[in-house]
């Protein structure tokens, strides 16, 4: 016997929930790539994905995961043997930094570890000690998917322009682009990637790089970059239909168009953004409660440094996964594994992700179907949880 049946609700963060429109905006017969309506369509997207990014610069469009992007950021603007410092908050900045060290470029690697934010002050000594200037660029990401930290981009600015040092600023947004506030320009981000399947709420196959005047400039001496991933041609959209390397992504164009005008022209990207703050927020009030005395918890203690696309649960013991199986089998809900957790801790971790397509109906439902398969699994808890998390919805 189960209660799953009905609709299913993939809570991991990302591949995130993809709207109806948009998989309608794709349900079409193959279209002209040479002339028409797609080229017409193209010219929008990059206009409106600079608008969401919060920036006057350029983008390339890559038929590629994020992985794919991370691999196009350095290629374009790294050479062999160059040096680029990683800022470790989780997972996914150091798979950015083994991109790195696959490409030939060497690597200084400071771990914040799996429940803290980058520590600015230690960024700025890490810079300051670097007087030769070797470092060329520092890797950091703005949401770490695995440990659900927000990092301070702005902030990594402000730590560049004191120190003096010249090294290029790239931050990974692939979680949280559309979710968690960002302003490219005005932070002086100087590249940053992302990809279709998370904030975007398209299927994966799209990644993006945005780059400004400084990143360009250092394209003009990256040795490491193939025909392939060249960005110069991507960021010419006159030239439309070969910034792919070849045929257009079609269908995740039409769905990414739909989308954009979902975040953009209907929602407004600050609706957007607060839309995801007060969810997140509602998740943490649940948690909190739960965790009174129980050993349950954020794994980012500090409110300040949580994403709003993503949040990561501690439970004791086998919590996590017990409740992970649980929610598949008598909720229909999927919940997100515990990626980069210790291994010992790994058993009582869960994610939720909340990015995209997210509401509070579907909040409230994950947050109701943890309490009832705690109940269930006889996982103890604080009463209390949905009670708080209707109060930081109700406040808004
Ligand atoms: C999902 C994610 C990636 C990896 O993206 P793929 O499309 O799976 O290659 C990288 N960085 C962050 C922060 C992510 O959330």
């Amino acid at each position: 016997m189960s209660l799953a049946n009905g609709r299913q609700y993939l809570a991991i963060p990302g591949p995130s929930v993809m709207p109806d429109r948009v998989l309608q905006a794709m349900h079409r017969p193959a279209p002209n790539i040479y002339t028409g309506a797609l080229i017409d369509m193209t010219a929008t997207i990059v206009a409106d994905l600079k608008r969401v990014a919060r920036t006057a610069h350029d983008v390339a469009i890559y038929i590629a995961n994020g992985h794919g992007v991370w691999e196009a950021a350095l290629c374009n603007t790294m050479s062999r043997g160059d040096r680029v410092l990683v800022l470790g908050t989780g997972r996914f900045a150091q798979g950015w930094g083994e991109t790195a060290r696959g490409l030939g470029i060497a690597t200084d690697v400071i771990d914040f570890g799996y429940r803290s934010a980058v520590d600015l002050d230690r960024v700025a000594a890490a810079l300051r000690a670097d007087t030769g200037h070797r470092i060329k660029a520092v890797l950091a990401v703005q949401v770490d998917t695995a440990s659900s930290v927000r990092n301070d981009i702005h902030g990594l600015r402000r730590v560049l322009d004191e120190t003096g040092h010249p090294a290029l600023l790239f931050s990974d947004n692939i979680a949280c682009l559309a979710v968690d506030e960002f302003h490219m320009d005005d932070w002086g981000v100087d590249l940053m990637v992302t990809g279709s399947q998370k904030g975007l709420m398209v299927p994966p196959g799209l990644g993006f790089v945005f780059f400004g005047p400084k990143a360009a400039a250092a394209r003009e001496n990256a040795d490491l970059v193939t025909p392939y991933w060249d960005w110069r041609p991507r960021a010419a959209p006159e030239r439309y239909y070969q910034h792919f390397g070849g045929t257009a992504p079609t269908h995740h164009l039409f769905g990414l168009r739909e989308a954009l005008d979902m975040i953009l022209q209907e929602e407004g990207l600050e609706a957007v953004w607060h839309r995801h703050a007060v969810l997140a927020r509602a998740i943490w009030a649940a948690v909190e409660a739960w965790g009174a005395g129980t050993g349950i918890a954020l794994n980012i203690a500090d409110p300040g440094a949580r994403s709003h696309a993503v949040t990561t649960v501690r439970l004791p013991g086998d919590a996590g996964t017990r409740l992970r199986g649980w929610l598949e089998d008598q909720a229909g809900i999927t919940l997100g594994i515990p990626l980069g957790a210790p291994e010992d801790e790994a058993p009582g971790v869960f994610r939720i992700g909340h990015m995209g397509h997210v509401n509070t109906h579907m909040v409230l439902g994950v947050l109701g179907a943890i309490e009832a398969g705690m109940l269930a699994l006889e996982v103890p808890h604080a009463p209390g949880g949905l009670e708080a998390a209707a109060k930081a919805i109700a406040r808004g």
